[in-house]
């Protein structure tokens, strides 16, 4: 006798639905567990549909048998939202075989493409029509454009283009009931009612099932550049941001910050790029062709041992000339301000990419190093070195000897703040004993501040007491009936970003 899983086999095709443990079915671990290996979970089968209508049907198939639903990209989000939970009821529905584009429209800098393609993919189809789609992060090569949407992801180029939701004119999607919406437009204005669009972006899978996406594009810039440049403090680091601003305007597409620790965490984990970052950071006195960008060097250069890097990115339509004479006066004001010690321009793609590849090398690091008291926090950046000091100052009293890794995007006020155990406490008993009260300290400074506790990576199950407890409760009230009005089974993602 046919079982239900057997019936939607039939109607989705034979390699669509894996069940764990089943013979035909390959190891489904990496869909089970999350990036960071802090969530475990089960699944009744893995559904993987090809098209808008295949995941239409699984829904419905859904709706008839009663089943939950989780829906999955890559699988790289930060805060357990694509994790299904541990009954091993749910079904996760993977997106990754929707991988087609499906309209370029270079004179609407507009394109149609799927939930599934990868970002890298949806960059390179961007690429081949001659122009740019600009959101980029390190986990682009396995991120999915649904999952970027479905987490309004943030990453590198926010500061110049904006995040996820920015960089999206039209969606089609999948409702609870297994229906198929289809807002799929390119227009820049269209003031026809609630906008469902945004209503969709950053719902992490709880209101809809995101199939296609129609996303705005950019033209492609003549000249880039990056700059490594090292600072004095993140104080430094906010007067230069705001005199960035001030000088490249619009040609400002990045401005990230990173402590030395991180950094350091790198040059021992992984030992490729130690030279790197010592070249950068200004520690190795030798083997300045190590890296072979242009050194531009504070007279104070040697006796400040700079503890913060900033990793400028600009891009321009004018030749390179241009831009690079736009960033050499910068960098000559914020020298002579004390803004900045030491400065190394790009000079090369590939040296701009081993800028860039450092910077993303920090998760990975961090990953290698210990498991860590996570925090993704946005603040306004006037606010962020006060943030630093009192946060790391709360810590050092309520934690001696704790380590904090803090990175982020600066010129977007979002910053990175993970807190490693005292070295004579075990990283499990930090974790499992101690993160509601790391959390406490952190997140009240950050409310304080007026600032957000999720600034790009999501809600999930990771902060959903958080925003329970923290969140406006007009504003969680509302959110409440519109998951209610458009999924009243709860069967979309339950437990993810709200209490059931
Ligand atoms: P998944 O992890 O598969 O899913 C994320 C959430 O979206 C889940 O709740 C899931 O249910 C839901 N979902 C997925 N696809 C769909 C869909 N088609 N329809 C409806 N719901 C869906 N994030 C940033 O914002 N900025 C960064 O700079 C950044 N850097 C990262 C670096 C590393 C090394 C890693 C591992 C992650 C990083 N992230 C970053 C987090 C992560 O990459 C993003 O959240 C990304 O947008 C998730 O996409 P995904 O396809 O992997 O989604």
């Amino acid at each position: 006798m046919n079982t239900p899983l057997d019936d939607l086999r039939a109607i989705l095709g034979p390699d669509a639905v894996w069940v764990p443990g089943a013979p035909a079915s390959p190891d489904l671990s990496g869909y089970l567990n999350d990036w960071r290996g802090r969530y475990q979970g089960r699944a009744r089968a893995v559904v993987r549909p090809q098209d808008t209508h295949g995941v239409a049907l699984t829904v419905q198939w859904c709706a008839r048998h009663g089943v939950q639903i989780v829906p999955q990209g890559g699988h790289t989000g930060l805060v357990g939202g694509g994790v299904p939970d541990a009954t091993g009821e749910q079904i996760v529905l993977s997106l990754q075989r929707l991988r087609h584009v499906r309209h370029v429209d270079a004179d609407n800098l507009s394109m149609t493409i799927e939930a599934g393609c990868t970002l890298a993919e949806v960059q390179a189809a961007a690429e081949a029509a001659g122009l740019l789609f600009p959101l980029s992060l390190a986990a682009e090569g396995s991120c999915t454009i649904g999952g970027n949407l479905a987490t309004n992801a943030g990453g590198t180029q926010v500061l110049r283009y904006g995040t996820a939701r920015e960089l999206c004119l039209g969606l089609e999607a999948v409702s609870a009931a297994g229906e198929v919406w289809h807002g799929l437009h390119g227009l820049r204005k269209n003031n026809t009612g609630y906008d469902l669009r945004d209503l969709l972006i950053g719902s992490e899978g709880t209101l809809g099932i995101i199939t296609a996406a129609t996303l705005r594009l950019y033209p492609r810039p003549r000249s880039r550049q990056a700059a490594w440049l090292t600072c004095p403090s993140p104080a430094h680091a906010v007067a230069l941001l705001g005199r960035a601003r001030r000088h490249l305007d619009a040609w400002l597409t990045g401005f990230e910050l990173m402590h030395r620790y991180p950094l350091m965490l790198i040059a021992q984990h992984l030992p490729q790029q130690a030279s790197l970052v010592r070249r950068l950071t200004g520690e190795d006195s030798e083997g300045h062709d190590a890296h072979g960008g242009l050194e531009v060097a504070s007279p104070h250069a040697a006796s400040l041992r700079a503890a913060w890097s900033v990793l400028l990115d600009a891009a321009s339509p004018q030749p390179d000339a241009f831009l690079q004479a736009a960033l050499e006066a910068l960098i000559a004001e914020a020298m002579d301000e004390g803004e900045v010690c030491q400065a190394q321009l790009s000079q090369s793609d590939a040296q701009y990419r081993a800028m860039w590849g450092l910077r993303e090398a920090i998760p990975l690091a961090e990953k290698a190093a210990a498991t860590m008291v996570k925090h993704d926090v946005g603040l306004p950046t006037s606010r962020v070195a006060e943030f630093i000091t009192q946060a790391q100052s709360a810590l050092q009293h309520a934690y001696p000897g704790c380590a904090v890794v803090c990175f982020g995007h600066l010129g977007d006020g979002n910053l990175h703040f993970n807190v490693q155990a005292p070295s004579d406490m075990a990283a499990a008993i930090f974790i499992g004993g101690h993160e509601p009260q790391v959390n406490r300290i952190v997140y009240d400074l950050v409310q304080s501040m007026n600032g957000t506790i999720s600034a790009e990576h999501g809600i999930g199950q990771l902060k959903r007491e958080e925003l329970a407890t923290r969140g406006d409760p007009l504003a969680i009230e509302w959110m409440q009936a519109i998951k209610r009005a458009l999924d009243p089974d709860g069967r979309l993602n339950p437990g993810r970003v709200l209490t059931p």
